[in-house]
């Protein structure tokens, strides 16, 4: 009883410290001597207009999670982790001992509890290490619990039914298109590899060859290359079972010579064409590959593709040319701003939406040692893509230990999330953009986008699909 007390006087702190917080909030940084809890309450009370539900769900995605193996076994009946892309976990599948890359669910609802949550969707990022644990509560509840104290109630979401079936060739149609951000969206990785190849080239974040060795050494029916026909073949049995998915994305590798004799947009751009021909705007169309020639670009927005994402990953020139030496010598980072603002005359500004990988600016040893420094220059590039009506988003960093970054060090430091949440939101207000299509309702309690909070963090808005 006295936990709840303590933290309902969290929550009334919170709200006085509301008036004075800002005035110091520059000036200082988390104690990263703290216990994981106090942290993310020290914040909290620094940063009062981001929701303590923000903040804990962006802790969780940069730490990872462990499961009990009792809450283990209740999550294996809903719908488990496909494994969409990367790993997104921060242990090899050789270092689960719970067969938590089969039993552990794609996302989970974070909910009430001693903070009152309003209910927020969490990606699910195994690490049997983190001091985030979910457990057993009373009568087959779930709890989230931080160092062993209560943080909030999980729910799980159902799999879709179209989840325990296969296409005629045998393949489950979770690994053809299985689906994230709570049911919205229809994930269609067609290539799992990527021709940016070794330490030289691939981007120093990504795991995508590493997982997808691992995944098929663990047994996981992993196809790596999709034909647009295995891809129609599952949306024709989603489209007549499901009602919940919005959207699609067709993403995978870089092609940087030929895949199947295809260059990168002819590979690419049919999956778009035989979708939309044949289930003309049933979803709202996404691609995310490299940033590609304007003349390219045009054929995406030709088959129907209403949004485009040359993922941009970090705007520090010299980070850029470190982390992403593979894209940068293919294309170049001038040439990729350039074909990104080329991109906004095609599909429309507000259409365009390179991800930056949140948190990388900071990781050694090249990166920013500071938040203010990381925070200054990722500030920086939203601004200037903002200003050309140009929306980037993000997604948290998971220091996958099978990328280059991630075998040495954890994430970003905590402080540098939550104030990236803020540039976001105020740099998009200082512009005037509109929430982003494609990505559900935005604000908190509405949100699906798992990966990170910055559409937890948007005002809600009432007509936004
Ligand atoms: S381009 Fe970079 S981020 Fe994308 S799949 Fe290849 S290595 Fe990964």
């Amino acid at each position: 009883m006295s936990f709840f007390i303590c933290h309902w006087s969290f929550v009334i702190c919170r709200r006085a410290a509301a008036s004075v917080a800002r005035s110091w909030a520059c000036a200082m940084h988390t104690d990263t001597t703290q216990a994981p809890l106090d942290t993310v309450e020290t914040l909290a009370l620094r940063y009062p207009d981001i929701p303590v539900e923000a903040i804990f769900k962006e802790d969780i995605l940069r730490r990872g999670m462990a499961w009990s193996r009792d809450a283990l076994e209740i999550a294996a009946g809903y719908k488990p982790k496909a494994y969409f892309i990367f790993s997104f976990d921060l242990v090899p599948i050789a270092e689960m001992r719970q067969g938590e890359n089969t039993k552990a669910p794609e996302e989970l609802r974070l909910v009430g509890g001693p903070y009152d949550f309003k209910p927020i969707i969490v990606s699910v990022r195994l690490n049997p290490s983190s001091p985030y644990r979910v457990e057993k509560g009373d009568e087959g509840s779930l709890l989230m619990k931080l160092d062993g104290q209560s943080v909030a109630g999980v729910e799980l979401q159902k799999a879709p039914s179209y989840y325990h079936r296969t296409l005629a060739n045998g393949k489950p149609i979770m690994d053809i298109a299985p689906t994230i951000e709570w049911g919205y969206l229809l994930y269609l990785t067609v290539f799992r590899l990527c021709q940016y190849f070794g330490a030289q080239e691939e981007c120093q974040f990504c795991d995508i060859n590493e997982n997808y060795r691992q995944q098929r050494k663990a047994g996981r029916p992993y196809t790596s290359v999709k034909s647009a026909e295995e891809i129609l073949e599952a949306l024709e049995i989603i489209a007549s079972t499901d009602s919940v998915s919005t959207a699609y994305t067709v993403t995978g590798g870089s092609i940087t010579s030929t895949l199947e004799g295809k260059s990168e947009i002819d590979f690419y751009a049919r999956y778009p064409e035989a979708i939309e021909k044949r289930f003309p705007g049933r979803w709202i169309g996404k691609v995310v590959i490299q940033a590609l020639p304007k003349d390219q670009v045009q054929r995406l927005r030709d088959a129907g593709t209403k949004i485009y994402h040359p993922n941009y990953e970090v705007w520090d020139r010299r980070l850029f040319e470190i982390i992403c030496a593979g894209k940068n010598r293919h294309i170049g980072r001038d040439e990729w701003i350039r074909r990104i603002l080329d991109a906004a005359d095609v599909f429309g500004p507000g259409n365009v939406i390179p991800n930056f990988v949140a948190g990388i600016e900071m990781s050694k040893p090249a990166g920013f040692a500071t938040v203010d420094e990381a925070i200054a220059s990722t500030s920086e590039g939203l601004d200037f893509f903002m200003s050309h009506g140009v929306s980037p988003r993000f997604t948290t960093w998971c220091p996958e230990p099978l990328s280059v970054l991630g075998r040495t060090q954890a994430g970003a430091p905590l402080e540098y999330h939550v104030r990236l949440l803020r540039a976001y939101r105020d740099t998009r207000a200082r512009y005037g953009l509109k929430p982003p299509q494609g990505y559900g309702q935005p604000g908190l309690g509405n949100a699906v986008f798992s990966v990170s909070s910055f559409m937890d963090v948007l005002p809600p808005a009432a007509a936004v699909q």
